[in-house]
């Protein structure tokens, strides 16, 4: 018999759980965990280690943001590549999205960063709509529209940001 300390056995549970650790290594913690209450609520995952899962946390967190941007960029562009189209009025629609994705990403720097990426993204979809379909370049009406988008993907920005406000205000109460 092998008596081991419990900082031992919390570093071999896991080796222990995933079926890697030597045959005396899970005789070692299972008499442990016998006579020691808190390394058996560890090794039945009653106490899942803090530091790990908020990693996981944090990288899902990390993963749903870049997602959340992709679909802004797509979105964006996508709305923007409407503009000289007939479906230019679903951006009613698009860019008050955009300005939502933009809060859930950005919080209330969304309020500067939508128009920035607009003001970028808006010459080069033109630029790829003049190379497509052959219609001129028309600076003014991409300043405009760029100006008309940014407001209605500033109110969806402002929308969310007051629901999200009320809701945690809700929460405190
Ligand atoms: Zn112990």
């Amino acid at each position: 018999m092998v008596n081991i300390t419990c900082e031992m056995c919390m570093d071999l549970i896991p080796l222990v759980q995933d079926g890697i650790a030597s045959n005396d290594s899970c005789q070692a913690v299972r008499q442990h965990i016998a006579h020691c209450p808190d390394c058996k609520a560890l090794f039945e995952g009653e106490l899942p280690p803090i530091p790990d899962s908020q990693k996981i946390l944090g990288q899902i967190k990390r993963k749903i943001r870049l997602f959340f941007l992709m679909a802004l960029m797509f979105g964006m562009f996508f709305g923007l590549s409407l503009t000289t189209s007939q479906g230019m009025f679903y951006n009613t629609l698009i860019m008050p999205g955009a300005g939502i994705l933009g809060y859930c990403i950005f919080r209330w720097r969304a309020l500067y960063v939508i128009p920035g990426f607009l003001l970028v993204l808006h010459p080069v979809s033109n630029v790829v709509a003049v190379m497509l379909e052959g219609e001129p370049l028309n600076l003014p009406s991409i300043l405009l529209f760029t100006w008309i988008y940014s407001i209605f993907a500033l109110a969806g920005t402002i929308i969310a940001g007051l629901i999200h406000f009320a809701f945690r205000k809700e929460r405190e109460l």
